[in-house]
């Protein structure tokens, strides 16, 4: 057996940082940047125009924040709310963090439009196909394995309300999964915090899911790149100048694992119990948060380029497809995405 899993660099670079052959000015000299790890990757916060005196209790803020919601949404800390609700039978509703009923809403949102195709209840999958906290890689399930396990996920089985907070599953061994929509919320909470101390300059990124706010200096937009995925090193490919909004990105090149030669997306089509075999390589969502790029980039990326495409363009999405295509990268966008402003020096 081999296992390999691979994470690129983030696929969304932010190209401000990379200056070097750029006519652009360079960023402000007071541009703040707190930075650190988290959710198995790492975080960035950067603020023109930043008050030094800010920087002792921003930073505590961001950090209280990144541990509150990796407790009520890490399925790698057993004692999370998100743990306890997937280890619990209770099939009752069941008091949680309000941040994790507002992100099950979003998720159970996106999984309605999508019939399926992004499901939060996918987790026995990402367990079971060697993704998740708890798995370990074996051989891929038999028809009828497979077929038991899709007995037990379906977002109809889930229920999420606001007032008060909580959850219910109305099978008892239902089991969530949130990895591709928390790392997206966690940027809009660090977007509010920063907002809350009177900033309106500011881009916040986490693991390659980004937000940005105004201006990055004098006018001058938040370059945001979107790389072309490649094993062997990524090339900045493309990049947008924004001034609002949220960037993600899914892909099936940052994370997957090879098996005798065979290769398994950690996206897994929750409607076929399988990992995605189309030949979409990433998908790049701009929408007005980082939660719902990040939720809608992995869903399109299950859907895959052919469908997903014409999908993104009917739903009035911004998003862009990289297919693989005989040995090279087609790329193709809706007319939303195409329609944001191009970086001017790319
Ligand atoms: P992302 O990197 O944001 O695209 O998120 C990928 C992660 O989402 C995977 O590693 C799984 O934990 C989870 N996932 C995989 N397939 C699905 C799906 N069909 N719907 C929702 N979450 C999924
Ligand atoms: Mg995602």
């Amino acid at each position: 057996m081999r296992v390999m899993r691979m994470v690129y660099s983030v696929l969304i670079l932010v190209v401000s940082l990379l200056t070097s052959c750029s006519a652009e000015p360079p960023a402000a000299p007071d541009a703040a940047l707190i930075s650190g790890a988290t959710m198995g990757t790492t975080y960035q916060v950067r603020v023109p125009g930043f008050d030094e005196d800010d920087r002792v209790l921003l930073q505590a803020q961001i950090e209280s924040e990144l541990e509150s919601v990796n407790a009520a949404m890490s399925t790698y800390q057993p004692d999370s709310a998100i743990s306890r609700f997937n280890q619990s039978r209770d099939t009752d509703w069941v008091p949680v963090p309000e941040s994790l009923a507002e992100v099950v809403l979003a998720a159970l949102q996106i999984a309605v439009a999508t019939e399926g195709a992004f499901d939060p209840t996918v987790a026995p999958l990402v367990q079971r196909w060697g993704f998740g906290s708890q798995s370990k890689w074996l051989e891929p399930p038999a028809a009828d394995e497979l077929s038991q396990l899709l007995q037990t996920i379906g977002y109809r089985h889930l229920k999420a309300r606001l007032a008060p907070p909580a959850l219910q599953k109305a099978l008892p061994e239902l089991s969530i999964d949130l990895s591709a929509i928390a790392k997206g919320y966690a940027v809009d909470r660090l977007a509010g915090i920063v907002d809350s101390f009177g900033y309106r300059h500011y881009l916040v990124e986490i693991g390659g899911e980004l937000r940005v706010s105004g201006f990055r200096h004098a006018a001058q937009p938040w370059r945001v790149g979107v790389e072309q995925p490649a094993e062997d090193g990524s090339v900045v490919d493309a990049s947008l100048a924004l001034t609002a909004g949220g960037v993600a990105s899914s892909g099936d090149y940052r994370n997957f694992r090879e098996v005798q030669g065979k290769r398994y997306s950690h996206i897994i089509d929750p409607r076929t119990g399988v990992p995605v075999e189309h030949r979409t390589a990433a998908v790049t969502v701009v929408a007005n948060t980082a939660m719902y790029a990040d939720g809608w980039a992995t869903a399109l990326m299950v859907l895959g380029a052919e469908r997903g495409a014409d999908y993104a363009q009917r739903h009035s999405l911004a998003a862009r497809f990289v297919e693989h295509d005989a040995g090279q990268f087609r790329v193709t966008a809706t007319s939303l995405y195409r329609q944001l402003p191009a970086d001017a020096g790319r």
